[in-house]
């Protein structure tokens, strides 16, 4: 816990003044993160939904996922800027799996990735449950942390390789447009797809990705993703997941200068969905073990 709260520091500013609005090139797009959040505040149990609608600013009336995509738009602001490796995990080129010890960390500071940033945040959300909690942590700051890096843990090349900075630098072409092969996984195939298949319309996507959840094809599923007892393993499998679909999905086959169309776009389209579903299941599933009934913190989860 000491590690974790060593990054914490910076902390302790209003929220509020935070809230404006920076583009942004490097993350699961806005509307990943928004369903990731959707999804996740759908799954609340009663006291969690509570605390959650209790931490947010009065201005979003209770919708955790319009505030989402905040931790993208402050990260290169002075005073968060020691935010911005925490956004991902670097691992060695080629490797195709991922170790804690080994990889999240940046600048020499253990923990300093998306895995130990969810750790920590998670922490400071137990902390204040229980009461316990250091005044200097802004507790709504923790919370939305905690849900955007639930997310981007689950874009496959938020944990990429080092050289590519998780294929940021792949250049190639998306249909006909120019893009990477990150923002492939970002942005492109999620926007072609609520194009193609939803007319545009993200609460349709919304409604089939849950659907899909709760009586859909990954129903039987849902257990298993959401089965944790103990939060930092759980967290480094989702990390690990997310390297092995890099891999075998995102950067397979692909080279510079390539063009990427119809047969990447639907091979890895319901890879795109399922994260993002797993995503919001999980992030359910912390924000339930940090603030529901039970005192047993993660033993809980299950
Ligand atoms: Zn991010």
């Amino acid at each position: 816990m000491c590690r974790s709260q060593r990054f914490s520091f910076g902390f302790g500013f209003l929220v509020g003044l935070a809230l404006i609005l920076i583009p942004t090139t490097h993350a699961w797009s806005k509307e990943g993160h928004i369903l990731t959040c959707q999804i996740a505040q759908s799954l609340l149990e009663e006291e969690a939904a509570e605390a959650v609608a209790n931490l947010l600013p009065q201005h979003v009336e209770g919708d955790l996922s319009a505030l989402c995509t905040w931790p993208d738009q402050i990260r290169h602001w002075y005073k968060y800027r020691w935010t911005s490796p925490l956004h991902f995990i670097d691992t060695p080129d080629g490797a195709c799996d991922y170790d804690y010890e080994r990889d999240c960390q940046a600048n020499g500071i253990e923990g300093m990735c998306v895995v130990g940033a969810i750790q920590n945040f998670t922490t400071q959300l137990l902390h204040y449950q229980e009461g316990t909690s250091d005044r200097r942590h802004n507790m709504t700051e923790a919370l939305l942390f905690l849900s955007h890096f639930m997310g981007d843990v689950h874009q496959p090349m938020h944990i990429g390789f080092t050289s590519d900075l998780g294929g940021n630098t792949i250049d190639l072409r998306w249909f006909r447009r120019k893009s990477n092969l990150h923002h492939v996984w970002d942005r492109d195939i999620l926007l072609q797809a609520l194009k193609d298949y939803y007319d545009k319309d993200l609460d349709s996507l919304l409604e089939a990705i849950s659907g899909n959840i709760t009586h859909g094809i990954w129903a039987d599923d849902v257990s298993s993703w959401e089965k944790c007892d103990d939060l930092l393993p759980c967290l480094n499998q989702y990390a690990s997941e997310s390297i092995k679909i890099a891999c075998k999905w995102g950067y397979k086959g692909v080279n510079p200068g390539d063009t990427l169309a119809d047969e990447y776009y639907n091979s890895r389209m319901p890879i795109v969905m399922k994260r993002i579903a797993q995503g919001g299941v999980r992030l359910a599933m912390i924000l339930n073990a940090v603030f529901g009934d039970s005192q047993e913190g993660f033993a809980a989860a299950t």
